[in-house]
């Protein structure tokens, strides 16, 4: 029997306390199935907890090498299982209705996603490559169109006497090797003949040539400037690699789109590991800025698109250290970051969202934004004239003109600074508030707005006692801006591996972009040194570490 508004009061007093028996009879038993989940996911909790520490002894009692066997095993489960659930993908977007755009952003970035998993599983099991290499005809490369204009570059060995203990002979040129690379400069193609001479000794027949220089990209078909310019316009232009096939068509050379999807997996991984460098940089940091914004995923058969989110990470903006990581997460959950920020510590600043709060643990603490406070009490200004609103706004103005004074101080003026100028005017500010807060009703815009900076008040006084913590987040959230313009075409699939791999190329673009750089030249001059830059000196292409090199 259903109950409406109207037929309760028709019912007699029995059949109401029999009613209300059974909706309290409801109630104990979603009480009871509340009680057992939480013990369920307490259980949980510690096995996580137990298996955590057994995995811990287990890796302690390995050999390195041993070690090493176990992680690229484990490396080859994760991307087989990658490569399995990027098929699912595929085979679902085959009876789902996407648009014409939507059909061919999914295509190509699901292109870039299997070769970039196939490039992984390459470099982990090169065995396999060499077998493989074997056992296919090698491919012949396609010409470059006869028609693009064609420039010599010539590397001849750097002596051409002889070498040969007792000889010192003069080396006479016998012949050359010629291989074709493709260069773009915006609107023009332009074809380098890479010739490498053939020297010869007459008198013991020694022969000599420049070495090949080293490639990023299979082949080397493509320039570094080339690659960098695919990489730039896809992840910083937001211009998709089916566009970019076009415009290179009317530049002379329709580039096939299979080859630029190639081009870009294989540049995301060899970047890698300058972003795993730069991540462990910028997390030496004690104070940094965290955001997150909402991001569209095309995940075709699990609904046609879901959301995720780009997480972003910034050093201090008084710190020199100018530099955004991104982390792709299914999930607006705090756990994302949680297990981002692994064993940092040190003070994050966030928005006062809720869920970083399980970030915030022994050894990293909260430091709230101004900016957000402030923005309450603006909106309530604007649609009401609020008084209260109009002398908080009036008061922050205030901090603001400070802060603006000591803007490029040292952290020590800045301490000191704020706690001569600021202390005490925050803390009138708390008191106004608190003040205020009695007098007006619960639930009321004004309440919300004052709820709003009260409930974060040791939040926002964090940056009284710290010249390194700003005063609000608005750094990062420039930082992230230029993900949320891309949000309309599409990076990501439903892929969190290749959501990852997209955000660590775009993290080395944005922090370029923050240092200054032109993000192009950076990245043609990353691409062009990463072949032959040793491990231990990557941080020398970190964005804010990079230096021109002269020629
Ligand atoms: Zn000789």
């Amino acid at each position: 029997m259903v109950h409406t508004a109207q037929s309760l009061d028709s019912l007699k007093p029995t059949q109401l306390r029999e009613l209300s028996a059974t909706l309290l009879k409801k109630l104990e038993k979603q009480d009871a199935k509340l009680a057992k989940q939480t013990l369920e996911l307490a259980q949980q909790q510690t096995l996580y907890q137990s298996l955590k520490a057994e995995h811990t002894e287990l890796m302690g009692s390995l050999t390195d090498k041993e070690r090493e066997l176990l992680f690229s095993q484990i490396k080859v489960d994760q991307l087989t299982h990658e490569l399995a659930v990027l098929k699912r993908l595929k085979f679902a977007a085959k009876s789902e209705k996407l648009t014409d755009t939507q059909r061919k952003l999914f295509d190509e970035n699901l292109e870039i996603d299997l070769a970039a998993i196939q490039c992984k599983l390459d470099e982990i099991e090169p065995e396999r490559v060499a077998a493989r290499d074997l056992n296919k005809k090698s491919p012949k490369r396609e010409a470059l169109p006869a028609d693009l204009p064609r420039m010599r570059v010539e590397h001849e060995p750097d002596s051409t006497v002889c070498t040969t203990p007792g000889c010192g002979c003069q080396l006479f040129r016998f012949g050359e090797d010629v291989s074709e690379k493709l260069h773009y400069e915006p609107g023009t193609f332009k074809v380098e003949e890479h010739v490498r001479g053939k020297w010869a000794c007459r008198a013991c027949e020694k022969v000599v040539q420049a070495p090949v220089p080293a490639q990023i990209v299979d082949k080397g078909l493509a320039t570094a400037g080339l690659l960098a310019y695919v990489l730039v316009s896809k992840y910083a232009d937001h211009l998709p690699l089916y566009r970019q096939e076009t415009m290179f068509g009317r530049a002379g050379y329709a580039i096939p789109r299979s080859t630029l999807c190639r081009w870009v997996a294989k540049c995301g991984v060899q970047l890698q590991p300058i972003v795993d460098a730069l991540k462990g940089a910028v997390f030496k940091h004690r104070v940094l800025h965290a955001d997150e914004t909402p991001i569209q995923v095309l995940s075709p058969g699990d609904k046609k698109t879901k959301r995720a989110y780009i997480w972003a990470y910034a050093p201090s903006k008084f710190d020199s250290t100018k530099a955004v990581i991104y982390d792709f997460c299914a999930s607006r959950s705090g756990y994302h970051a949680t297990e981002f920020l692994d064993s940092w510590s040190g003070t994050l600043v966030v928005d006062q969202y809720a869920g970083y709060k399980s970030v915030f643990r022994n050894g990293v603490s909260a430091a709230a934004c101004w900016a957000h406070a402030r923005r309450k009490f603006e909106e309530l200004y604007v649609s009401s004239k609020s008084p209260i609103a109009q002398e908080i706004l009036k008061q922050i103005a205030i901090l603001y003109a400070i802060e603006a004074e000591i803007r490029d101080s040292s952290e020590e003026v800045r301490l000191s600074v704020r706690q001569e100028k600021m202390r005490a005017r925050v803390d009138a500010i708390f008191a106004w508030m608190q003040m205020h807060r009695l007098q007006v009703t619960d639930g009321t815009a004004i309440a919300k707005a004052l709820d709003y900076s009260l409930k974060c008040e040791s939040e926002l006084k964090a940056f009284l006692c710290d010249g390194q913590i700003p005063i609000d987040n608005n750094h990062v959230e420039n930082a992230i801006r230029p993900i949320a313009l891309g949000r309309r075409n599409f990076l990501f699939i439903g892929s969190e591996m290749a959501g990852k791999s997209s955000a660590a190329v775009m993290s080395l673009i944005n922090s370029a972009k923050m240092n200054g750089l032109d993000p192009l030249e950076y990245m043609t001059d990353v691409l062009s040194r990463l072949p032959t830059q040793p491990n231990s000196r990557i941080e020398e292409l970190f964005p804010h570490n990079w230096k021109r090199q002269e020629n």
